[in-house]
């Protein structure tokens, strides 16, 4: 009887031990044991395919999916509403998740009903060192905490009941420079690690870990060395230093950063990070005499009790393309020649598939998923690209290049589905000319890529004579199933690619697009087998999860940041309102809520002052390289969802100065750029603006009349 009673107690003990267990428990056993019912990490579990066994919702009812809730993750600094990229993580019921400048949102996932917010205290400048919106990819949670990167550098440890600030670190090492974080913070072991952005800005990129109770720093782990006159922080350094020019453009920081989504192997205990694009993209300004340039564009190993590089994989020898590996990071066990191989895949940037052994950084295959011209294949036994005539140096001359520096694949997250076997990968084959000015000149807060923007789709003014045949020009996108193991396509499905991040049930591919539609396909075929219309962009990959036996699917929906395509005319983004939000579905749902439609903003009068024609040329050139990345082009034409700066009110023109010089809209996500424009150089771009905004005027009077 006693033995009966301890054992009532033991087994009490361990119900009420589960139950005290903090909201927010997500620990290695629950992520690597995970229960359909919950999605624990950005892509679902540890392995991150982003992939859930969750099949309620089936090929023959998911004509029924419909609108179950949304909620409201519009812009929490500024008046402007920004890109969403984030995959919310749902445990136990409540899901978490984040948004631009580094909110974040935790809501009961049944009802959309927010339980807390976290709202960062974000300079609006910081928003001038990005080169595609004010995003965040994501968060982690674990043991009852979640964790956040900032846009201005703090990694904060929230309680995941009540989103209090439990500490907050400043991970930034110089903040003279134009340093960001886009990117979600990782787990590994004792650790949280946390890269950082501003590889096109000339940062030194690198990642640091952080204890994950204590915040206490554990290690950084540069990814480029720093001049060699000034020694080596480690023996990594010291290593990848020789693939450098001694002479190297030191200043520019190097690029390398890493922002995208990582992964860890509790098993094998090995944190994979990949690594980002070289700053300035010419090697020949930023390493003269050449060289790999270790660790841009490359997947890393690195023993998170330590910080040391277990081994290495770089993609893109001596990039110049913008080719970041980035991208993200999927873990499989999976046959391959008959042999079980537990692989690590990705889909980077330059065009190639890579299957890389994870115990050993072996790589396993490596084919082209996209059209690629500036590498004819990857030798298998030396790991390089085999580089083509397109992908040589474009010192002399430009040169057409394929894929473009936006990637076959950006950081929208691709879907590994063991139940098929494929991966599905937002692809696209975009062609570039790729054209560097003659001199380069490192400046601070500005795109130090020293690329020639204004030239990249001029083909036939630039490199007639490398165009074969019309396809050589084309563009495409497709959402594309691709076998891993065999390197071959499965099917792809022409336009269902316009951006979004992927997700995948055993018999179902999820995709937002930024045409405003949600898609449903069969995972085994690619037909499309359901498409709802929200009006809202959507880049994010989608998550699924099940409460009280009912199966969702949520996505965040909200558009924005360059490297998206934004500035392609058939974004809905331009027809309607940019409502930044969350939205859920279920079989049996409801109309999704559609956002107004835009209405045109008619020219307002310019002032009656005589343009200095003298300075338009000035003006021009200065509003291309600081003003055009977010306000885009003009009038009918004008692809942003900044304001159209050739519809300025008299109000704004009389403190135009003020503006750029002062920052006294930063509070509406407005910059100051003091550090970069003179008083002259703004009063060229202010006579530039007031050419726009008379002929507009004068055009929609015609009209009228
Ligand atoms: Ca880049």
């Amino acid at each position: 009887m006693r033995k009966i009673v301890y054992h009532l107690l033991l087994f009490v003990t361990i119900i009420s031990c589960k139950e005290e267990k903090p909201i927010g428990w997500i620990d290695n056993e629950r992520l690597t044991h995970r229960e359909a019912k919950d999605w624990l990490s950005l892509g679902g579990d540890h392995m991150m395919q982003h992939y859930s066994p969750l099949n309620q919702i089936t090929k023959k009812n998911v004509k029924d999916l419909g609108y179950a809730w949304e909620y409201d993750a519009s812009t929490i600094i500024g008046n402007v509403p920004r890109g969403l990229e984030a995959t919310p993580i749902v445990v136990d019921g409540i899901m978490y998740t984040s948004g631009a400048w580094g909110a974040v949102y935790a809501l009961d996932a049944k009802t959309g009903n927010q339980l807390w917010i976290y709202k960062p205290q974000v300079d609006a400048s910081y928003g001038r060192r990005t080169c595609c919106d004010v995003v965040n990819r994501g968060i982690a949670v674990w043991e009852g905490k979640v964790y956040i990167g900032t846009l201005d550098g703090y990694l904060v440890c929230l309680n995941a009941e009540n989103g209090s600030v439990l500490w907050s670190k400043d991970t930034f090492t110089d903040r003279t420079k134009a340093y960001t974080i886009t990117s979600p913070p990782q787990v590994a072991g004792s650790i949280v690690m946390i890269g950082n952005s501003g590889g096109e800005y000339g940062v030194r990129g690198y990642v640091t870990a952080y204890d994950l109770k204590s915040g206490e720093e554990k290690w950084r782990f540069w990814i480029v060395p720093g001049d060699p006159a000034n020694g080596y922080e480690s023996e990594e350094m010291e290593m990848a230093a020789k693939t450098w020019d001694p002479n190297s453009h030191w200043q520019s920081g190097m690029g390398g950063t890493a922002w995208g989504e990582s992964a860890y192997d509790p098993e094998l205990n090995l944190l994979y990070v990949g690594t980002g694009n070289s700053t300035p993209y010419p090697i020949w300004f930023r390493s003269p005499a050449g060289g790999d340039n270790l660790f841009l564009s490359s997947i890393l190993a690195i023993n998170p009790d330590n910080g040391k590089l277990v081994w290495h994989y770089q993609t893109t020898p001596g990039e110049i393309w913008d080719y970041t590996a980035t991208q993200n990071i999927v873990l499989a066990d999976v046959d391959i020649n008959a042999k079980p191989r537990k692989i690590l895949m990705m889909a980077p940037k330059n065009g190639f598939f890579y299957v890389l052994d994870r115990v050993s950084g072996e790589l396993i295959s490596a084919e082209n998923y996209t059209k690629v011209n500036w590498a004819s294949h990857v030798d298998l036994k030396t790991g390089r690209p085999v580089l083509t005539e397109n992908g040589q140096w474009y010192k002399d001359k430009p040169r057409l290049v394929v894929p473009y520096l936006g990637g076959g694949h950006v950081w929208q997250p691709m879907s590994f589905n063991p139940t098929t076997g494929l991966v599905y990968i937002p692809e696209r084959a975009v062609p570039q000319v790729f054209k560097s000015f003659d001199t380069y000149q490192w400046l601070p807060d500005v795109d130090n890529t020293n690329l020639d923007y204004g030239n990249m789709f001029k083909f036939k003014k630039n490199v007639a004579d490398q165009i074969k045949s019309a396809e050589d020009t084309l563009r495409s996108e497709s959402l594309l199933a691709w076998n891993p193991v065999t390197q071959k396509v499965a099917w792809k499905f022409p336009d269902g690619g316009p951006d979004g991040g992927i997700m995948s049930t055993p018999d179902l591919v999820f995709q937002g697009t930024r045409t405003g539609y949600f898609n449903v396909h069969d995972a085994r075929t690619g037909e499309k087998l359901k498409s709802i219309f929200t009006g809202t962009g959507i880049m994010a990959g989608a998550t699924t999860y099940s409460i009280d036996g009912e199966q969702y699917v949520a996505v965040m929906a909200g558009y924005g940041g360059a490297e998206t395509s934004a500035y392609l005319p058939d974004g809905v983004v331009f027809q309607y309102e940019n409502k930044t939000r969350i939205i859920a579905f279920k079989l049996g749902g409801g109309e999704t809520p559609i956002p107004p439609k835009k209405t045109p903003i008619e020219t307002p009068a310019p002032p009656d002052t005589k343009i200095k024609t003298e300075l338009l040329a000035k003006g021009a050139t200065l509003y291309d390289f600081y003003c055009f990345i977010c306000h885009g082009n003009f009038g009918g034409k004008h692809l942003s969802q900044h304001p159209d700066l050739s519809k300025l009110t008299p109000a704004k023109h009389m403190v135009f100065n003020d503006i750029l010089l002062k920052g006294i809209l930063s509070q509406n996500g407005m910059a100051n750029f003091s550090n970069s424009l003179s008083e002259e150089d703004v009063e060229a771009i202010h006579q530039y603006l007031l050419k726009q905004q008379t002929e507009s005027y004068k055009k929609e009077k015609a009209a009228k009349q």
